[in-house]
């Protein structure tokens, strides 16, 4: 099967050797990148498709998500709630979420991000509790049956401790028992997930990491048990840390370690391992991260919509620490499409910069930006076949529509145009694979207006469930 992309108006390819193409070609035969050429590529094709206007560029990576939130978006309690709050404001519809409740919530956010050009995504499931092998497979399906290329991070809820613990355990009782997952079976389970999931060949379209939601420092063992398990099986390890002056004091008292020494101790400082926000690491910890080549999941629209500090962008890349961007859970991002969480990102660090900054050296460009959405993030999650159009690799590939209004006035600089301009965030064409799931900016693999009513459906009966169930949120 061979498909030819014609006469594209520029390729960005993140490719070292050759970065920038104007009118391009490429062709993809069985799953893999063939050729990429600035004249007309002369074979027989299964399919040509025409993408004059468009700039064709490798499928986006999203390092960081929580697809089953997506039920659970904009919730008006939580408009207006910081972290503590937020949580305990979400927790509790969380706990009466279903597998079938799941499913939905992962078509419609797979759907979104495939719109946006998002050929793989990261996700970390930690809501999972005792029903979980029902609940992944429900999400392997759905995420699957759209086809996009997923990393599961095949995670846990062992704690949720502290003040959060104790007002929601006033507010749930044994419902918040239910959730987390102190069963002794946890390890078992997450070995039988990833025996069962997880493709460790390089076409693979499902890896599994393994993890807990938050790093664990009052079931410190458990910590080091993920690693051995992970390093055993060959997936990856990922969870959130910021690590915030309250989690720097927990890790202390509970281990007698900082945070970061706590992980080198239980073995999570190593290739593989990546983690979400890192919105307060000092700079003995920057060094640390990248001496062992742990990634970092940067989640731009969550620190605006929970007022998080900005994650240390410059100082971590100055350092050589691996940086992608993420989406973040639905109900801490609200919108889905990962490309407006990309052109954020490029800008949002730029805040509060010192008048000293040397702004050519530290800001990311619009170059940068496609690096580190595209092949960085790849290599952030152990994919060195993905994230750059180059003969070879993996036929994953988006291209996107300038010809509107947006982009107008912005071409002399496509790339510059496409970021600092353009606000469609909608993909003409997304490839995975060699598949095409998005034609003309519209879904293949689904019907979208169906995907989006059954997610209100799911939505409405899941907040009519909870609000029985927790008479105080109506
Ligand atoms: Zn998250």
């Amino acid at each position: 099967m061979r498909i030819i992309l014609r006469n594209a108006s520029w390729v960005c390819t993140c490719d070292e050797a050759r970065p920038w193409i104007t009118r391009g070609h490429v062709s993809v035969k069985d799953g893999v990148i063939e050729a990429v050429q600035d004249s007309p590529i002369e074979l027989p094709a299964d399919d040509t498709i025409d993408l004059d206007g468009c700039l064709l560029t490798p499928g986006l990576v999203n390092t960081h998500h929580h697809f089953f939130q997506t039920l659970t978006r904009a919730i008006p309690r939580a408009h207006r709630a910081a972290s503590e709050d937020w949580l305990v404001n979400l927790y509790p519809l969380w706990s009466m979420m279903t597998p079938q409740d799941i499913a939905a919530a992962t078509r419609n956010t797979v759907a979104e991000l495939l719109l946006s050009g998002t050929t793989t995504s990261a996700d970390h499931a930690f809501n999972l509790g005792a029903r979980g092998d029902e609940r992944i497979r429900a999400q392997v399906e759905a995420a699957q049956s759209l086809g996009i290329r997923l990393h599961l991070a095949r995670a846990c809820l062992p704690t949720v401790g502290g003040r959060v613990e104790t007002r929601l355990s006033a507010i749930m009782g044994n419902r918040l028992q239910a959730m987390i997952d102190s069963d002794t079976h946890l390890l078992e389970q997450c070995r039988a997930d990833v025996e069962a999931f997880h493709d460790p060949r390089p076409e693979s379209m499902l890896r599994l990491a393994l993890g807990p939601s938050n790093v664990t420092y009052t079931r410190p063992a458990l910590m080091r048990e993920f690693a051995d398990l992970a390093e055993e099986l060959g997936c990856g390890l990922h969870a959130h840390l910021h690590p915030r002056a309250a989690e720097r004091a927990l890790s202390l008292r509970e281990t007698g370690l900082a945070p970061v020494e706590f992980l080198e101790h239980s073995g999570w400082m190593r290739p593989g391992t990546w983690f979400a926000h890192c919105t307060e690491l000092d700079e003995n910890d920057i060094a640390r991260f990248a001496d062992s080549g742990v990634g970092v999941a940067h989640c731009p629209r969550t620190i605006l919509r929970l007022g998080y500090r900005m994650t240390p962008l410059h100082q971590m890349r100055r350092a050589g620490v691996r940086v992608a961007f993420g989406v973040d859970g639905g109900a801490s991002n609200d919108a889905g499409a990962f490309l407006s969480d990309v052109r954020l990102g490029m800008l949002l660090h730029r805040a509060g910069s010192p008048d000293d900054m040397d702004t050519e050296r530290d800001w990311l460009s619009p170059m940068d930006t496609m690096r580190m959405a595209t092949r960085e993030a790849a290599l952030l999650l152990g994919r060195p076949e993905l994230g750059a159009i180059t003969p070879g690799l993996r036929a994953d590939l988006a291209a996107f529509d300038l010809r509107g209004l947006d982009c107008a006035g912005a071409l002399d600089d496509p790339l510059g145009g496409f970021f600092f301009a353009g606000s469609n965030p909608r993909a003409q064409l997304t490839m995975v694979e060699g598949r095409i799931v998005v034609r003309d900016g519209r879904l293949l693999t689904g019907d979208e207006r169906g995907i989006a009513a059954a997610t209100n459906e799911h939505s409405r009966k899941l907040l009519e469930r909870a609000r029985a169930a927790y008479p105080g949120l109506a």
